[in-house]
């Protein structure tokens, strides 16, 4: 064993050794006896955007929580009265928390707050659209956020006829109406395309920069919490058991600890191995067996209302192809085609192909266990070889014996997944999976993936909005460009170079690399190096 690692490791095979210092002192909050414990809690700042970044179950909800004035911390006193607010501000006096917690007291903060699951909204509201936004319309800037985040078509539709893209910028816009001081945002990007992603951080920059107001934002699409965060905290420990919130970080030098695995401050490993990144272009491998060979094809919906064309072009054996393009695009019309769930207008698809399908938004609600319903799919589940290569690195075990209907996004995006995977199939078709993953389950899935079709002569499709996971991801691109609900286009799959560099001038977006690490990061539109990349038409490798 490393001995270093204090989360549960990554690979299952160390038990936790190394236990941060803070676990000697009281919690802020504990759940009950032998429950979850939360050490530390994050200091938002007035006109700033501060970032949270860590695992999921780590605590991160709970110190919103407590932020938010929606429960008060018991600093872990789990049994008789729970302590009286002046040993909660005791505990506080002299940190940057204290001013915040004293005007919490006074009821002198207001609050507003985006949900996590925006699928859940239209259980929870009945009406349209403009009925549910208008409630929030509290700075007199409802009209304008609708315009910008582009969800003016569906302003006069049933909330539940909205696709999880249009709800998740509806409930952005829910949140940012109100007149608040403190906004809290939990996950702002799944369901959103790579635009999306960058309006929803420039209005909550806008709101920090020009409103003062206080924005504390969860996030793990590390590009865009990278491109929106001032100082970020970064929370660690040990899923379900307990969380420590560290003090705030640089945002580059936090996320470049995170992605190493070592938070200097702290001097504590939370990862045995650290995440990288290709700086430069792979180089284009052997070509494979071909797999699929489509030829050209269209389709269009109603009068022509949306209409796509698609170049003709082959899928490789073993390899994993990443799709990319803006939300409206036609990329699950292409994915249903090559499924033979769709019949294209013109071309046909060779029918003889077994396709498995993790659609974006996953409905799997039936009254059923995980263990059951994952065996109903595969005669191999609960064998060593599936135990290996998909119930471990999609961290199934903890959640085997729960209800379908009681998994959070993160844990059934896992069992669609592992679902997806288990069947017989020549080409596994992902429909954003990131969507709820934490980095490190991104991580973990993107590898599941990328081994499984390698070991099965199998190939993988997958749609994805989160650059980071289709770097980590991608043997090769389908790059899909056009105007969102009107036309769309795919070229057919090229190299990563290629593919990156057609996307991203799409988007007119160029990453640099971070001196460091070589991560990517998002240019500054119109800098120097921003304005160098696009005239030599290198958008994201340095190469
Ligand atoms: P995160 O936001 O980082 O995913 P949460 O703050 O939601 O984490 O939860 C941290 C841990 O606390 C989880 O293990 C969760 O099951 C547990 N937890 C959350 N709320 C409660 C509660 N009301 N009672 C008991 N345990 C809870
Ligand atoms: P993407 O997967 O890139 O988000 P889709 O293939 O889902 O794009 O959709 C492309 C366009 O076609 C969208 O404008 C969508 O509203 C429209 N569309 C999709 N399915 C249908 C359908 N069954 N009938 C009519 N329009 C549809």
């Amino acid at each position: 064993s490393c001995g270093i690692c204090v989360n549960k490791c990554p690979f299952d095979a160390i038990e936790i050794i190394n236990l941060p210092q803070e676990l000697d002192d009281e919690p802020v909050h504990r759940y009950g006896e032998n429950a979850f414990a939360l050490y530390g809690l994050p200091a938002p700042q007035e006109g700033q955007v501060t970032g949270i970044l860590g695992p999921n179950g780590i605590g991160k909800t709970t110190a919103v929580r407590i932020l938010a004035d929606e429960m008060a911390p018991n600093l872990g006193q789990v049994s008789g009265d729970p302590p009286a607010w002046e040993s909660i501000m005791d505990e506080y006096r002299g940190t940057e928390l204290q001013t915040y917690l004293e005007e919490l007291r006074q009821g002198d903060v207001t609050v507003a707050r985006k949900p996590q699951y925006v699928d859940q909204i239209p259980d929870q509201f009945d009406g349209t659209t403009r009925e549910l936004l208008e409630r929030t319309d509290e700075r007199g800037a409802l009209d304008e956020l609708i315009d910008r985040v582009g969800i003016r078509p569906v302003v006069d539709q049933d909330i539940d006829t909205l696709s999880g893209g249009e709800l998740q910028r509806v409930a952005l816009v829910a949140c940012l109406a109100r007149d608040a001081d403190f906004y809290f945002l939990d996950e702002l990007t799944p369901y959103l395309d790579i635009g999306q992603r960058m309006t929803a951080a420039r209005l909550v920059r806008e709101l920090a920069d020009e409103g003062g107001r206080s924005m504390l934002v969860v996030e793990h699409d590390l590009a865009i919490l990278d491109l929106l965060a001032d100082t970020i905290h970064v929370a660690y420990g040990s899923s379900g058991a307990f969380g420590v919130i560290t003090s705030p970080k640089s945002t580059k030098n936090g996320i470049n600890e995170y992605l190493g695995g070592y938070l200097e401050n702290e001097n504590m490993r939370v990862r045995q191995e650290s995440i990288q990144f290709e700086e430069h272009a792979p180089r284009t491998t052997a070509e494979g067996e071909v797999v699929v060979e489509y030829p050209d094809l269209t389709k269009s919906y109603g009068d022509g209302e949306f209409s796509l064309e698609v170049e003709g072009g082959e899928i490789q054996e073993n390899e994993v192809l990443g799709v990319v393009g803006p939300n409206g695009i036609g990329k699950s019309t292409f994915a249903q085609m090559l499924a033979g769930r769709l019949e294209p207008d013109e071309g046909e698809v060779d029918a003889q192909l077994d396709i498995a399908y993790k659609p974006q938004y996953v409905e799997i609600d039936q009254p059923m266990r995980v263990d059951a319903f994952l065996s109903s799919i595969t005669d191999d589940f609960g064998t060593s070889y599936w135990n290996t290569e998909i119930a471990d690195p999609l961290q199934l075990d903890r959640i085997m014996e729960q209800d379908l209907t009681d998994l959070s996004g993160g844990e059934r995006q896992r069992v669609a997944i592992a679902a997806c995977l288990s069947e017989d199939a020549d080409l596994y078709l992902l429909d954003e999976p990131s969507a709820h993953l934490d980095v490190e389950q991104r991580v973990r899935a993107t590898s599941a993936i990328r081994r499984y079709a390698e070991n099965h002569d199998a190939t993988a499709l997958v749609i994805d909005h989160d650059i980071y996971m289709i770097d980590l991801l991608a043997d090769r691109l389908l790059v899909f460009d056009g105007e969102p609900a009107a036309h769309g286009y795919a070229s057919p799959p090229v190299g990563m170079r290629d593919g990156m560099n057609e996307f991203l001038a799409n988007l007119d977006i160029t990453f640099r690399r971070d001196e460091r690490t070589g991560r990517p990061r998002i240019n500054k539109p119109g800098s120097q190096l921003d304005r160098e990349q696009k005239s030599a038409g290198e958008y994201y490798y340095s190469d």
